[in-house]
């Protein structure tokens, strides 16, 4: 079975959504999953019993073994494949004090000073009139952001950093002028979303490497977690992975979790397999598993958290609580969490928001309302979330990805 080496490599493959979709499909299709595109799925590809459909920095693969019908439901695990990060404008160059400069947008909610002084790459996707569409890469680091010298912003240490969002962000990429898009080979008539990522591979630190650092842990690791599990379940019972795009933004696009290509997937592969008149027993005897990481407690901060419900990096999965609703793990999903993690030898934390702190959200309670599938949100615990370059520990996404292994095995939930 893979295991961390897997997850920095696919952490390094995956500098956007869209690689991440590409490093998910390349593992998936070396076991055998048939893959198809939003644009060419057909009747013959639902009725395989191992697919992965793409559709652009979405992806829903499942595993239907041959002798199972729908009545016993199914497993779903869902994570999402974006991060907080700066995109390219439309438009992106500029010139300003005789060097080339990037004009960007803020995507999701970036911790927008961890920019700052890193060796940028630029990945993405770009799409052609004629239809066809391809990733884009550029791993040397080819932008900067330099901060403003504390001579010149004296009261920074005291007062904090302040970055204007428009002014402040954009990185220099040349002192020679030139086009970033011809530098990318992007056509004058092509069409692009590419962003900028930390150039740094994703690294074991800390004593014994305990510690994993890298871009976009925030949820790649869910991803990885999610795509290894269906590699290694053979479950007897049908699984979906759904990697969902644009959850850092809301979810609600075409291929967020807030729009209907589970739903749509799930009607076809029924459909194929005569299965459409037990969508109800389906549905109410599945569970899903959303994965997304949880904030762990912070060594300089206990403050900010819950004292008996901050999880702990290298200690296990946390399962997340709100009762707001911002998570839609219930007193019933906790218990059946807890019977597959004691049966899986799986550590499982709790994690609670500190009442006085606004509580995060993700694809979980969006899936529940949707679909209305028994859902538990489950993560890694991570430190620094939404910096450009994270920490969480080493230990905690084989344990994820165990965890979802034993769910899937499970008869019944
Ligand atoms: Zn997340």
């Amino acid at each position: 079975m893979s295991g961390l080496t897997d997850l920095l490599s696919y952490l390094d493959e995956s500098p956007s959504q869209f690689h991440a979709v590409a490093a998910s499909v390349s593992r998936l299709a070396a076991d055998g999953f048939a893959v198809a595109s939003h644009a060419s799925a057909d009747g013959a590809f639902w009725a395989e019993s191992k697919g992965v459909l793409t559709h652009g920095g979405a992806a829903i693969a499942w595993s239907w073994p041959i002798d199972s019908g729908a009545a016993d439901g199914a497993l779903f695990v869902g994570a999402h494949t974006d991060s907080p990060c700066l995109r390219l404008k439309p438009s992106p160059n500029s010139r300003a004090a005789g060097m080339s400069i990037l004009e960007v947008e803020v995507y999701g909610g970036a911790l927008l000073n961890s920019w700052l002084d890193r060796d940028l790459g630029l990945a993405g996707v770009v799409h052609s009139v004629d239809g066809s569409t391809r990733l884009v890469e550029d791993r040397m680091p080819i932008a900067r952001i330099p901060q403003l010298a504390i001579h010149l912003d004296r009261e920074v240490n005291e007062k904090g950093l302040v970055l204007h969002r428009q002014n402040h962000l954009r990185p220099i990429w040349g002192a020679e002028g030139g086009d970033i898009l011809e530098h990318l080979g992007v056509g004058a008539d092509e069409t692009f979303d590419i962003a900028l990522f930390d150039s740094a591979p994703a690294m074991l630190v800390g004593a014994g490497g305990g510690f994993i650092a890298s871009g976009r842990i925030d949820n790649l690791v869910s991803c990885w977690a999610a795509v290894d599990s269906i590699r290694h379940t053979e479950s007897k019972r049908p699984v979906f992975v759904c990697l969902f795009d644009h959850e850092e933004v809301g979810s609600e696009s075409t291929t967020g979790a807030a729009g209907p290509l589970l739903e749509n997937v799930v009607g076809e592969v029924l459909r194929v397999r005569n299965q459409a008149g037990s969508r109800f027993d389906f549905l109410r005897k599945s569970l899903c598993i959303s994965a997304d990481n949880a904030h762990g407690l912070h060594p300089n901060y206990p403050e900010r958290h819950d004292a008996n419900h901050a999880p702990i990096v290298n200690r296990g999965p946390a399962l997340k609580r709100n009762a707001g609703q911002r998570y839609a793990t219930s007193a019933k999903g906790a218990a059946i969490m807890r019977r597959i993690a004691r049966e899986a030898g799986v550590p499982l934390q709790e994690f609670v928001s500190n009442n006085a702190m606004p509580c995060g959200s993700t694809i979980g309670p969006i899936t529940a309302t949707r679909m209305g599938i028994e859902t538990v949100d489950v993560g890694v615990p991570q430190l620094a979330m939404h910096s450009a370059r994270e920490t969480c520990g080493a230990a905690d996404p084989t344990a994820l990805r165990d965890l979802m292994i034993a769910a899937a095995r499970t008869p019944s939930f």
